[in-house]
């Protein structure tokens, strides 16, 4: 009887909208084993002070290894995920291993700071500090070593709770910044108002510097706006040495992107290390 329905509604959908659907569907019940099934890995993208190519932290970035489908970029399945309320799990198993990453670092002496992201629905979660405390306390990495990453979106919903929900996440000892700054819809004066630490100018800015002035401009004027309000700042999908002059000369001095390296699996430190070594030599 669905079936005969579907037949009956199916003129009403393009050929891309179905499949579209139905790629949706296959993720969704992917997900679902792959979790149960621990397909998943966090990646690290190291970000750099460029002014010594010294590490200073890291980006946790989720990869998912479908034992048929190849790698599934986070593009594909955080939406879904997000959709679903999957992404509470699968936010809290992320935490967890980014978690475990740190507290390994700082077992090495290795002062990194983790950025990590949270997704909308994992930020609005009333589990979410009490989730995050316990995992500091049971992996007892130093909480100022962590830095969550919002979005403009996430935080301009709904101010009041979000400012709350900040306000506990900062009481337990962590960082927030705000990623891609500048391609959400964000007013500068409720920025004020939020507890936030970091700004990440988005990739989008940076990549086409030095060929296009206004990315410049926009630019150096996220840079001169975070220094104003005291605000740390970070870029994002820094690939060219001229990205790097052109962001140092602006006073932005960490730097993330494929100039230094890709996100790394945590086995391809030792790697990284050597050939940031290279650098100095
Ligand atoms: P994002 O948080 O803005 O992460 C930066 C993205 O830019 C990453 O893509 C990274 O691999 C890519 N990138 C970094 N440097 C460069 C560069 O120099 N050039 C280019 N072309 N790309 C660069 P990725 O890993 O595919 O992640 C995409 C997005 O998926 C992330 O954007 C984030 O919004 C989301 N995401 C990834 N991991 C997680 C996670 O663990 N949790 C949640 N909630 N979202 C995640
Ligand atoms: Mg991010
Ligand atoms: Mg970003
Ligand atoms: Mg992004």
């Amino acid at each position: 009887e669905a079936k005969a329905k579907g037949r009956n509604t199916f003129h009403f959908y393009s050929q891309e909208l179905n499949a579209a659907a139905n790629e949706r569907l296959f993720i969704e019940n992917e997900l679902r084993t792959g979790i149960r099934e621990g397909q998943f890995r966090v990646y690290y993208q190291p970000q750099v002070d460029c002014r010594n190519n010294q590490v200073v932290g890291y980006e946790a970035l989720i990869r998912w290894f479908h034992p048929n489908e190849g790698m599934i970029p986070p593009t594909k399945f955080i939406p879904i995920a997000e959709a679903t309320g999957l992404i509470v799990e699968l936010g809290a198993w992320i935490l967890q291993e980014a978690c475990e990453f740190a507290a390994r670092l700082a077992s090495q002496d290795l002062k990194n700071n983790i950025s990590i992201n949270l997704s909308a629905r994992q930020f609005k979660d009333a589990n979410l500090v009490s989730t995050l405390d316990k995992i500091i306390k049971q992996t007892g990495v130093e909480p100022k070593r962590l830095h969550l990453e919002l979005t403009e979106s996430m935080l301009m919903g709904h101010v009041e709770a979000a400012i709350l929900q900040l306000h506990q996440l900062k009481a337990l000892g962590v960082s927030i910044s705000i990623d891609d700054f500048g391609t959400g819809y964000s007013s500068l004066s409720y920025l004020k108002r939020f507890p936030v630490d970091i700004l990440k100018v988005d990739r989008s800015f940076v990549k086409d510097i030095p060929q296009d002035s206004n990315d410049m401009e926009i630019t150096a004027a996220i840079i001169a706006m975070a220094q104003k309000l005291k605000l740390n700042v970070v870029a994002e999908g820094v690939e060219t040495i001229e990205q790097i002059e052109f962001l140092q000369n602006n006073n932005c001095y960490i730097v993330q992107g494929y100039y230094y390296s890709k996100p790394i699996p945590e086995d391809e430190l030792p790697a990284l290390y050597e050939q940031l070594n290279s650098l100095n030599s």
